[in-house]
């Protein structure tokens, strides 16, 4: 380490002092030849250069010793640095164990240092040749000779000084090791051999490069010496502070960060709100501890609390943190409610809120008698309830929770098209929420609901990840008692959940997870029964729902079924109840204005109340026409009637079909046409009108999609009637596909189309024997106000749908001698 007079501040006043001695000690004078005589000290290393302050160390006794009577004595000190620094010892005391220049100094007092060794500072003076060892014992003597410092500057000798003073000046900018006095220290050298030693000094060069140094005796060949070195340690530095400030840069940001929270947080102290955090972060720390919540999520509540703890309150992250631990919190765990087995009590209740479903009662029941029997091993079913809208499946699943004494909850699955529905996002999203199943549990607020999943035929599936392949993970025993969610990140158990899932059709639940479902049907209802429901059900509830329950108000049996045919037009009874209440309210409205309001609903007073009828009857508007056959067609909604027109015009032998019909019916269209030909000679149907005229089939309401193959027989039908005149009966309406060969084919949603039929005032249903079994699920009653014929082959459709008589010439194409004669005519 070295030391410059101009860092004074940085010693303690005793090393001042200490260096002020030094400058007394006069320079030791030299003989006439230049030759002086000292005493001598050995040191490994050149740490010591002329005119530049030192501190050095003393541990041999025989240097203290030395130094001592250099000082008594008033001789001089010449150090020799060892020709192999390596070396402890030198191998002998030879003038060649050392380098050639030694260094002639001055040393200041002794002071003994707490380690038993002592220190000095000394002050190099002259460079000196060393010319002879002239005593070992006791003491080291060596004669040298004094070498003459050159100090002319000419011209190069400037310019070198400049450049490297120069460089100097850059190295002090890069190394923050060497103090910027240096600089301004050298700046004011004005001997060349000096600056070059200072410099040298000051730069923290290796023992390699000291040497070589102090060996040169020429001043300007030091400073080129150095200036080469110089250089080379600039660009050390230069790459050295590129990485630094690298690092720095990096570490830089998060130092800041962390300075900035400290500092916000004594702020916060300051103000007194630090306390508020702190005592907000213990409540909440308390209530973890105290809530009722499994390992688990405790420890990651806890977790999070402490995450919490190393913010300052104003970070953002911090709402982030508190909903989630406010999510873990909330989610029912492991709160449960007690499930009510009685089986006499579940009936009853079943039976107080629904009229019929006798299938789906019975199976209820039995789910409760089993559980009651066998309360541990329950591996919940999942049930499945398909019908059309209306058909009491959401009350039946509020029934059944009333009946278990199970909270009911229930979430719409149409139109999930994305993963994270079901299964929430990941914390790293703005804004993220769990999913759908969490959110509802946490609405039911006990492990144990009763859980709809409405619509569950509606999901949707697309690039964002396939919704049913999570809705398997819920519904599975196997994998639900311990669901994922993303948001959550911990497993939640669904295993105690009963789940009901409801849809309007079997065909688009994906085959997976039908499989897990067991199937319950809720089958649309016919007149007799929506009378049924409305009076025990759906008016005593609408009257007490709109506060007229005591006004002792009857419906005439005339006047539901006014509403049930005029006004609604559905397979459930949801807008029945609507239309019950619109009445029940104007009624309401009468008694609170104080006018007079009629004790019975009668037939006559329906439409005064509900504005006119929204549909008509449908058997009065009709009647036997030529090209008009009715086709029994099942949809979402239920059965319907479905009218298909078939109409034969001037053309080139096409066929067309109009009305947003789908593929498959368009091939049963192509079918039927071609039965119709394979057949036309038995229907006495001219050949030449396939060839000359086209034949149109179309299926109104247009703007409904259409499709399926079970119209095939009614538009076979249709085109018969239209190419032979002979209307169809518009008593009949039929369903069943159609070969080539006219034979036909069982369909599907048998009872739905039975019942259409049945609401739509037919007489007559046209079913395929195949499809005969399925009326066990058809109500009495509707059975045997229809007329069911069951068919195997289009004749037997066609001796039941068509008339005899032929109303209506047949078309007839124009014979080629007819237009010939025509052509002339013009
Ligand atoms: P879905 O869920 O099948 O679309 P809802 O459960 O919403 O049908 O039923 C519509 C209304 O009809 C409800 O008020 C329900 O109570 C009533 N309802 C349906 N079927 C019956 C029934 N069999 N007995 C009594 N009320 C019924």
């Amino acid at each position: 380490m070295t030391h410059y007079p101009w860092d004074e501040d940085s010693f303690d006043t005793s090393i001042s002092q200490r260096t002020d001695e030094l400058y007394q000690i006069p320079n030791h004078p030299a003989d006439a030849e230049g030759i002086i005589e000292g005493i001598g000290i050995i040191m490994r290393e050149v740490s010591l250069f002329p005119r530049l302050l030192s501190p050095i160390f003393i541990w041999a006794e025989k240097d203290r010793r030395a130094i001592q009577a250099a000082q008594n004595k008033n001789q001089t000190v010449l150090i020799l640095f060892l020709n192999e620094p390596e070396e402890k010892e030198p191998s002998s005391l030879q003038v060649e164990n050392f380098l050639p220049i030694g260094v002639e100094a001055a040393i200041g007092r002794l002071v003994e240092m707490p380690d038993g060794g002592f220190s000095a500072l000394a002050q190099g003076r002259r460079r000196v040749e060393i010319l002879e060892i002239v005593q070992t014992e006791p003491l080291l003597r060596v004669r040298a000779r004094v070498i003459p410092e050159n100090t002319r500057i000419t011209r190069r000798t400037e310019a070198l000084m400049r450049t490297t003073l120069d460089l100097f000046e850059r190295c002090v900018q890069l190394d923050r090791s060497i103090p910027e006095e240096a600089q301004v220290f050298a700046m004011n050298i004005e001997e060349p051999g000096w600056l070059a030693d200072m410099i040298t000094t000051a730069m923290s060069f290796n023992d390699d490069i000291r040497r070589e140094m102090l060996l040169l005796r020429d001043p300007n060949e030091r400073l080129m010496r150095l200036s080469k070195y110089l250089a080379e340690e600039i660009n050390v530095l230069e790459l050295e502070s590129e990485i630094h400030s690298r690092v720095q840069s990096e570490v830089d940001r998060s130092q800041r960060e962390m300075y900035l929270r400290e500092q916000m947080r004594q702020i916060q102290n300051e103000l007194g709100e630090g306390d508020i955090w702190t005592r907000e972060l213990n409540e909440l720390r308390q209530r973890i501890e105290a809530s009722d919540l499994p390992q688990e999520p405790k420890k990651v509540a806890l977790r999070e609390v402490e995450r919490l703890e190393q913010m300052p309150p104003m970070s953002p992250e911090v709402g982030i943190i508190r909903s989630y631990i406010d999510w873990i919190l909330e989610l029912p765990w492991t709160k449960v409610t007690e499930d009510n087995l009685d089986v006499r009590h579940a009936a009853k209740i079943l039976e107080r809120d629904h009229y019929g479903l006798r299938k789906a009662k019975e199976r209820i029941l039995e789910y409760i008698a089993v559980r009651s029997l066998k309360p541990r091993k329950n591996r919940q079913p999942i049930l499945c309830f398909v019908g059309p809208p209306g058909t009491g499946k959401t009350s039946f699943g509020r029934s059944i929770a009333e009946a278990l004494g199970r909270v009911f909850v229930r979430v719409s699955l149409g139109g999930v098209r994305d993963e994270a529905e079901i299964r929430g996002h990941r914390r790293t999203y703005i804004g993220a929420l769990p999913g759908r199943i969490l959110q509802t549990m946490r609405r039911a607020g006990v492990a144990n609901p009763l859980f709809m999943l409405d619509e569950i035929d509606k999901l949707g599936n697309d690039f964002r990840g396939d919704p049913a392949s999570a809705l398997l993970e819920v519904l599975d025993p196997e994998q639900n008692h311990a669901f994922s969610d993303h948001y959550l990140e911990i497993p939640f158990d669904l295993s105690k959940v009963m789940f009901i899932t409801t849809a309007n059709t079997l065909a688009t639940i994906p085959p997976a997870l039908l499989d897990r479902m067991e199937v319950i049907e809720f089958p649309g209802y016919i007149e007799e029964e929506k009378i049924e429901i409305a009076r025990r059900y759906l008016i005593p509830r609408q009257m007490e729902e709109n506060g007229i329950q005591d006004l002792n108000i009857e419906f005439d049996i005339e006047a539901l079924k006014r509403i049930i045919r005029e006004y609604t037009y559905e397979a459930g009874v949801r807008n029945l109840e609507r239309e019950i209440g619109r009445i029940c309210r104007k009624i309401a409205r009468l008694k609170a204005e104080g006018k007079t309001y009629p004790q019975r609903i009668t037939a006559d007073l329906i439409e005064k109340f509900l504005d006119p009828p929204q549909y008509f009857p449908p058997e009065a508007e009709r009647r036997d026409e030529v090209g008009v056959a009715q086709s029994l067609a099942w949809t979402e909604n239920g059965g319907e009637v479905m009218v298909i027109e078939v109409a034969v015009l001037e053309g080139k032998g096409n066929l067309q079909m109009t009305g947003q019909l789908g593929e498959v019916m368009q091939e049963s269209g192509q079918a039927a046409l071609t039965y119709v030909k394979s057949r036309a000679a038995a229907f006495g149907i001219d050949l030449d009108v396939f060839e000359r005229m086209d034949i149109h089939v179309h299926v109104p309401e247009g703007a409904i999609p259409k499709d399926g193959p079970s119209a095939g027989i009614t538009i076979a039908t249709a085109m018969i009637s239209a190419l032979t005149g002979r209307p169809v009966y518009h008593t009949v309406g039929m369903t069943g596909e159609i070969t080539l060969r006219g034979r036909v084919l069982p369909i599907g949603g048998t009872r739905e189309k039975v019942l259409a039929a049945h609401r739509a005032g037919l007489k007559t249903v046209i079913l395929p024997e195949k499809n005969l079994k399925d009326l066990v699920d058809v109500p009495k009653g509707v059975r045997t106000d229809l007329k069911i014929v069951p068919v195997r082959h289009m004749d037997q459709v066609l001796k039941v749908a068509l008339s005899d008589q032929v109303v209506i010439p047949p078309p007839r194409p124009r014979r080629r001698e007819e237009e010939q004669q025509e052509q002339e005519e013009e």
